[in-house]
């Protein structure tokens, strides 16, 4: 019994080994940090197309200011904690960031723009961002080992079973 599971791990590895990748190869984690432009608000800014809450609250320059970019239709993203949220009118981008969000490296600078921040916090910024960035970049990594390794065991398994009906 063990001398076959041995056999179909190896097999497994094997079959592991000679996949081709789907994915193709992603930016080392951290390395399209900081584009420098979007630490300030002006750059922000600029991600905004035809934001339609501007008349509001919500305005591109107040999601600017806490730290977003626009992502899509509704929605923006922080640059810095890389959290998405879809926006409505009524919302206070500054206040939903911190309350969302309340250990993003940014919210923890007081969502200052990056003009203002010394040496040490940008360097804080920095660090933080890395840190994130590679710990999504890990648990990506895992999803797509777990959905390789599925593939490889069903490949097995059916060539297992036509092996079965052809002894038939
Ligand atoms: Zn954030």
């Amino acid at each position: 019994m063990s001398l076959i599971c041995l056999i179909v791990v190896i097999n497994l590895l094997n079959r592991i080994d000679s996949m081709p990748t789907k994915r193709k190869p992603k930016p080392e984690p951290g390395s399209e940090f900081i584009d420098e432009s979007l630490v300030t608000t002006d750059g922000r800014m600029k991600t905004f197309k035809r934001w339609r809450f501007n008349k509001s609250e919500c305005s591109q320059s107040a999601l600017a200011e806490a730290g977003f970019i626009h992502t899509g239709k509704d929605t923006a993203k922080c640059v810095f904690c890389f959290k998405e949220l879809e926006w409505e009118r009524d919302d206070i981008p500054s206040e939903e960031h911190a309350r969302k969000q309340p250990e993003c490296p940014f919210v923890r600078l007081g969502q200052r723009d990056g003009y203002d921040l010394n040496v040490d916090e940008y360097e804080y910024l920095r660090s933080e961002y890395v840190r994130i960035a590679v710990a999504s970049h890990l648990v990506e990594a895992a999803q797509s080992t777990v959905e390789t390794m599925k593939e490889a065991m069903n490949a097995i398994y059916s060539e297992f079973k036509s092996k079965q009906q052809a002894k038939k």
